[in-house]
Protein backbone atom coordinates (compact mmCIF):
# COMPACT_ATOMS: atom_id res chain seq x y z
CA UNK A 1 0.00 0.00 0.00
CA UNK A 2 1.30 3.63 -0.76
CA UNK A 3 2.63 5.48 2.01
CA UNK A 4 3.11 9.14 2.75
CA UNK A 5 6.11 10.15 5.25
CA UNK A 6 4.64 13.40 7.17
CA UNK A 7 7.41 14.30 9.32
CA UNK A 8 8.11 10.03 10.34
CA UNK A 9 4.48 9.24 10.36
CA UNK A 10 3.80 7.26 7.29
CA UNK A 11 0.23 7.65 6.20
CA UNK A 12 -1.78 5.54 3.88
CA UNK A 13 -2.55 7.29 0.64
CA UNK A 14 -6.41 5.82 0.47
CA UNK A 15 -9.68 6.64 -0.01
CA UNK A 16 -12.50 5.80 2.46
CA UNK A 17 -13.95 3.13 0.02
CA UNK A 18 -10.45 1.47 -0.23
CA UNK A 19 -10.07 1.70 3.58
CA UNK A 20 -12.99 -0.38 4.17
CA UNK A 21 -12.40 -3.04 1.50
CA UNK A 22 -8.90 -3.24 3.59
CA UNK A 23 -10.88 -3.98 6.32
CA UNK A 24 -13.20 -6.26 4.76
CA UNK A 25 -10.25 -8.21 3.50
CA UNK A 26 -9.12 -8.62 6.98
CA UNK A 27 -12.37 -9.67 8.25
CA UNK A 28 -11.70 -13.23 6.49
CA UNK A 29 -8.58 -13.33 7.31
CA UNK A 30 -6.76 -14.84 10.38
CA UNK A 31 -4.94 -12.24 11.70
CA UNK A 32 -5.33 -9.09 13.88
CA UNK A 33 -4.74 -5.43 12.55
CA UNK A 34 -4.85 -2.09 13.97
CA UNK A 35 -6.26 0.88 12.26
CA UNK A 36 -5.28 4.28 13.83
CA UNK A 37 -6.55 7.51 12.13
CA UNK A 38 -4.10 10.74 13.06
CA UNK A 39 -4.21 14.24 13.15
CA UNK A 40 -2.08 17.15 13.09
CA UNK A 41 -1.96 16.99 17.12
CA UNK A 42 -0.74 13.16 16.87
CA UNK A 43 1.50 13.63 14.56
CA UNK A 44 3.52 16.66 16.93
CA UNK A 45 2.72 14.39 19.73
CA UNK A 46 5.09 11.45 17.63
CA UNK A 47 7.65 13.91 17.15
CA UNK A 48 8.38 14.13 20.92
CA UNK A 49 7.27 10.21 21.74
CA UNK A 50 9.43 7.87 19.64
CA UNK A 51 7.06 4.48 20.69
CA UNK A 52 4.45 6.82 19.59
CA UNK A 53 5.82 7.55 16.35
CA UNK A 54 6.42 3.41 15.93
CA UNK A 55 2.86 2.42 16.88
CA UNK A 56 1.69 4.71 14.35
CA UNK A 57 3.90 3.29 11.76
CA UNK A 58 3.34 -0.08 12.43
CA UNK A 59 -0.33 -0.39 11.99
CA UNK A 60 -2.15 -1.84 9.10
CA UNK A 61 -3.68 1.06 8.09
CA UNK A 62 -3.32 4.69 9.01
CA UNK A 63 -5.56 7.28 7.45
CA UNK A 64 -5.51 10.74 7.65
CA UNK A 65 -7.73 12.64 10.45
CA UNK A 66 -8.08 16.00 9.16
CA UNK A 67 -7.90 18.83 6.87
CA UNK A 68 -4.49 19.48 8.21
CA UNK A 69 -2.64 16.64 7.73
CA UNK A 70 -4.11 16.64 3.68
CA UNK A 71 -2.59 20.12 3.47
CA UNK A 72 0.73 18.97 4.73
CA UNK A 73 1.17 16.37 1.98
CA UNK A 74 0.35 18.73 -0.29
CA UNK A 75 3.02 21.29 1.00
CA UNK A 76 5.27 18.40 0.89
CA UNK A 77 4.33 17.68 -2.67
CA UNK A 78 3.47 13.90 -1.97
CA UNK A 79 0.08 14.67 -1.93
CA UNK A 80 -2.49 12.24 0.00
CA UNK A 81 -5.91 11.14 -2.08
CA UNK A 82 -8.25 12.45 0.95
CA UNK A 83 -8.92 12.92 4.76
CA UNK A 84 -10.00 9.39 6.19
CA UNK A 85 -11.46 10.43 9.19
CA UNK A 86 -12.54 7.94 11.72
CA UNK A 87 -16.11 9.43 12.54
CA UNK A 88 -16.66 8.78 8.63
CA UNK A 89 -14.67 5.71 8.07
CA UNK A 90 -16.79 3.89 11.33
CA UNK A 91 -20.12 5.08 9.66
CA UNK A 92 -19.05 3.84 6.31
CA UNK A 93 -18.58 0.48 8.01
CA UNK A 94 -21.82 0.19 9.80
CA UNK A 95 -23.18 1.28 6.10
CA UNK A 96 -21.61 -1.57 4.71
CA UNK A 97 -21.39 -4.57 7.10
CA UNK A 98 -25.38 -3.85 8.36
CA UNK A 99 -26.87 -6.89 7.73
CA UNK A 100 -24.14 -8.90 7.25
CA UNK A 101 -22.29 -11.37 9.45
CA UNK A 102 -19.64 -9.11 10.86
CA UNK A 103 -19.78 -8.28 14.50
CA UNK A 104 -18.64 -4.60 16.31
CA UNK A 105 -17.92 -3.65 20.08
CA UNK A 106 -17.64 -0.43 21.37
CA UNK A 107 -15.53 0.08 24.42
CA UNK A 108 -14.69 3.60 25.40
CA UNK A 109 -16.63 6.58 26.85
CA UNK A 110 -18.12 7.65 30.08
CA UNK A 111 -20.35 5.22 32.02
CA UNK A 112 -23.55 4.73 30.04
CA UNK A 113 -21.96 6.96 27.00
CA UNK A 114 -21.29 3.54 24.82
CA UNK A 115 -24.72 1.41 25.66
CA UNK A 116 -26.23 4.53 24.62
CA UNK A 117 -23.97 5.17 21.45
CA UNK A 118 -25.01 0.98 20.48
CA UNK A 119 -28.83 1.80 20.29
CA UNK A 120 -28.46 4.74 18.28
CA UNK A 121 -26.30 3.01 15.91
CA UNK A 122 -28.61 0.22 15.92
CA UNK A 123 -31.60 2.35 15.16
CA UNK A 124 -29.61 4.59 12.67
CA UNK A 125 -27.73 1.61 10.78
CA UNK A 126 -30.49 -1.15 10.87
CA UNK A 127 -29.06 -4.69 10.77
CA UNK A 128 -25.57 -3.92 12.36
CA UNK A 129 -24.62 -6.14 14.73
CA UNK A 130 -23.30 -5.04 18.08
CA UNK A 131 -21.90 -7.73 19.84
CA UNK A 132 -21.27 -5.87 23.27
CA UNK A 133 -20.21 -2.22 24.67
CA UNK A 134 -17.97 -1.04 27.43
CA UNK A 135 -16.88 1.93 28.74
CA UNK A 136 -13.54 3.91 28.79
CA UNK A 137 -12.61 4.05 32.66
CA UNK A 138 -12.26 0.34 33.71
CA UNK A 139 -9.03 -0.03 36.11
CA UNK A 140 -6.03 -2.03 35.28
CA UNK A 141 -7.29 -4.85 37.75
CA UNK A 142 -10.53 -4.74 35.39
CA UNK A 143 -8.84 -5.25 31.99
CA UNK A 144 -8.46 -8.79 31.86
CA UNK A 145 -12.20 -8.87 32.42
CA UNK A 146 -12.71 -6.45 29.55
CA UNK A 147 -10.70 -8.04 27.45
CA UNK A 148 -12.52 -11.30 28.23
CA UNK A 149 -15.81 -9.99 27.22
CA UNK A 150 -14.47 -8.81 24.16
CA UNK A 151 -13.46 -12.14 23.12
CA UNK A 152 -16.29 -13.68 23.84
CA UNK A 153 -18.62 -11.74 22.20
CA UNK A 154 -17.15 -13.05 18.92
CA UNK A 155 -16.98 -9.74 17.49
CA UNK A 156 -14.75 -8.87 14.48
CA UNK A 157 -14.26 -5.34 14.71
CA UNK A 158 -13.49 -3.48 18.11
CA UNK A 159 -13.96 -0.04 18.23
CA UNK A 160 -11.79 1.94 20.80
CA UNK A 161 -12.37 5.43 21.45
CA UNK A 162 -10.28 6.25 24.51
CA UNK A 163 -9.01 9.21 23.16
CA UNK A 164 -5.51 9.48 21.42
CA UNK A 165 -2.61 8.52 22.22
CA UNK A 166 -4.15 6.62 25.13
CA UNK A 167 -6.03 4.38 22.51
CA UNK A 168 -3.47 3.70 20.37
CA UNK A 169 -1.04 2.58 23.04
CA UNK A 170 -4.02 0.34 24.42
CA UNK A 171 -4.71 -1.25 21.31
CA UNK A 172 -0.42 -2.16 20.76
CA UNK A 173 -0.57 -3.71 23.89
CA UNK A 174 -3.89 -5.95 24.35
CA UNK A 175 -3.63 -6.98 20.12
CA UNK A 176 -1.84 -10.22 20.73
CA UNK A 177 -4.60 -11.40 23.41
CA UNK A 178 -7.51 -10.17 21.62
CA UNK A 179 -9.56 -12.32 19.13
CA UNK A 180 -11.48 -9.93 16.70
CA UNK A 181 -9.77 -8.90 13.34
CA UNK A 182 -10.00 -5.62 13.51
CA UNK A 183 -9.20 -2.43 16.16
CA UNK A 184 -9.83 0.90 14.83
CA UNK A 185 -8.85 4.07 17.28
CA UNK A 186 -11.65 6.56 16.80
CA UNK A 187 -11.06 9.58 19.44
CA UNK A 188 -14.64 11.41 20.60
CA UNK A 189 -16.32 9.06 17.66
CA UNK A 190 -18.75 7.09 20.57
CA UNK A 191 -19.57 10.67 22.32
CA UNK A 192 -20.72 11.71 19.13
CA UNK A 193 -22.94 8.57 18.31
CA UNK A 194 -24.31 8.49 21.67
CA UNK A 195 -25.37 12.16 20.67
CA UNK A 196 -22.95 13.47 23.58
CA UNK A 197 -20.67 15.61 21.50
CA UNK A 198 -21.71 17.31 18.13
CA UNK A 199 -19.14 16.97 14.44
CA UNK A 200 -18.65 20.48 13.15
CA UNK A 201 -21.14 21.17 10.39
CA UNK A 202 -20.63 19.74 6.83
CA UNK A 203 -19.13 22.52 5.11
CA UNK A 204 -16.72 23.53 8.04
CA UNK A 205 -15.66 20.22 8.20
CA UNK A 206 -15.32 20.54 4.59
CA UNK A 207 -13.46 23.78 4.64
CA UNK A 208 -10.98 22.72 7.17
CA UNK A 209 -11.95 24.25 10.09
CA UNK A 210 -13.29 21.76 12.34
CA UNK A 211 -10.13 22.83 14.18
CA UNK A 212 -11.73 25.60 15.03
CA UNK A 213 -15.11 24.79 15.96
CA UNK A 214 -13.50 22.27 18.62
CA UNK A 215 -11.64 25.11 20.07
CA UNK A 216 -15.09 27.15 20.58
CA UNK A 217 -16.40 23.95 22.10
CA UNK A 218 -14.11 22.78 24.03
CA UNK A 219 -11.40 25.50 25.09
CA UNK A 220 -9.59 23.66 27.46
CA UNK A 221 -8.09 21.93 23.72
CA UNK A 222 -6.13 25.26 23.32
CA UNK A 223 -2.62 23.95 24.97
CA UNK A 224 -3.06 20.75 22.44
CA UNK A 225 -3.89 22.57 19.34
CA UNK A 226 -0.81 25.11 19.52
CA UNK A 227 0.38 22.11 18.14
CA UNK A 228 -1.29 22.78 15.29
CA UNK A 229 0.69 25.57 14.08
CA UNK A 230 4.02 24.21 14.68
CA UNK A 231 2.56 21.50 12.44
CA UNK A 232 2.37 23.54 9.40
CA UNK A 233 5.49 25.79 10.49
CA UNK A 234 7.05 22.23 10.22
CA UNK A 235 5.86 20.95 7.21
CA UNK A 236 7.09 24.44 5.41
CA UNK A 237 11.02 24.34 7.19
CA UNK A 238 10.52 20.72 5.74
CA UNK A 239 9.47 22.21 2.35
CA UNK A 240 12.11 24.74 1.84
CA UNK A 241 15.07 23.20 3.16
CA UNK A 242 13.74 19.36 2.34
CA UNK A 243 15.03 17.76 5.30
N1 LIG B 1 -12.01 8.32 27.26
C1 LIG B 1 -12.15 7.06 27.77
N2 LIG B 1 -11.28 6.64 28.74
C2 LIG B 1 -10.27 7.43 29.21
C3 LIG B 1 -10.12 8.72 28.64
C4 LIG B 1 -11.01 9.13 27.66
O1 LIG B 1 -13.04 6.32 27.37
O2 LIG B 1 -9.54 6.98 30.09
C5 LIG B 1 -12.94 8.75 26.22
C6 LIG B 1 -13.73 10.01 26.56
O3 LIG B 1 -14.86 9.69 27.32
C7 LIG B 1 -14.06 10.52 25.16
C8 LIG B 1 -12.81 10.10 24.37
O4 LIG B 1 -12.19 9.08 25.09
O5 LIG B 1 -15.17 9.80 24.66
C9 LIG B 1 -11.78 11.20 24.25
O6 LIG B 1 -12.18 12.04 23.36
P1 LIG B 1 -11.27 13.23 22.91
O7 LIG B 1 -12.15 14.10 22.11
O8 LIG B 1 -10.53 13.82 24.06
O9 LIG B 1 -10.20 12.45 22.06
P2 LIG B 1 -9.56 12.75 20.67
O10 LIG B 1 -10.70 12.85 19.69
O11 LIG B 1 -8.80 14.00 20.83
O12 LIG B 1 -8.71 11.56 20.45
Amino acid sequence: MDRVNIHGVNISNITIREAVEKIQEWISGNSIHSVYTPNAEIIMQAQRDPELKNILNNAGLLTPDGAGVVLASRILKTPLKSKVSGIDLVKNLFETFSGKNVGFYILGGRPGVAEIAAVNIMEKYGKVKIKGYYNGYFSPEEEDHVIDLINQSGTDILIVGLGAPKQEFWIHRNMYRLSCKVCIGVGGSIDIFAGKATLAPEIIRKLGFEWLFRLIREPRRYKRMMDLPRFIILTYKKRIFKK
